[in-house]
């Protein structure tokens, strides 16, 4: 997509620091780490969000994070993953964020608040229904 960064960080376009590639994913470090080895997992296709996101480059993603884990060894680490302007999501091109945690300062921190919630049983009937196999 036209003047969208990310598609010119997979045209070559803007440089990157490459890391990882498949036909469908482009993998590279972010230039603003939360802690050292924070990076990025794009589709190389357009898509705005995760559920924009074709099947197969989502597939890629979560396998090549995996990878990347396991080749630097990482042991504790978080995987940040933001859709929509209130959901804190900066770049309009679906992307996951490997994180790692190296300690308490570094990283990703995260502000937690759980509250009741009296819709939990009702939501979870309406995915029932729409996701029921016999539908
Ligand atoms: P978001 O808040 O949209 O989930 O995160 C966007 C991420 O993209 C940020 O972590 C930011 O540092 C990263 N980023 C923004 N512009 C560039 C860029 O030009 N190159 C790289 N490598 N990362 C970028
Ligand atoms: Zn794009």
């Amino acid at each position: 997509m036209q003047d969208c960064l990310f598609c010119k960080i997979v045209n070559k376009e803007i440089p990157s620091e490459k890391i990882y590639e498949t036909e469908h994913i482009y993998a590279f470090m972010d230039i603003n780490p939360l802690a050292d080895g924070h990076c990025l997992f794009i589709p190389k296709k357009h898509a705005k969000t995760l559920h924009d996101t074709p099947d197969t480059a989502l597939a890629d993603i979560l396998i090549a994070i995996k990878k990347v884990v396991q080749v630097l060894d990482i042991k504790d680490y978080n995987i940040l993953q933001n859709n929509g302007i209130i959901a804190h999501q900066a770049v309009f091109h679906a992307h996951w964020h490997l994180i790692p945690k190296p300690n308490k300062n570094e990283g990703l921190s995260i502000l937690w608040n759980p509250r009741s919630s009296d819709r939990q049983e009702e939501i979870a009937s309406i995915i029932r229904e729409k996701l029921s196999p016999t539908k």
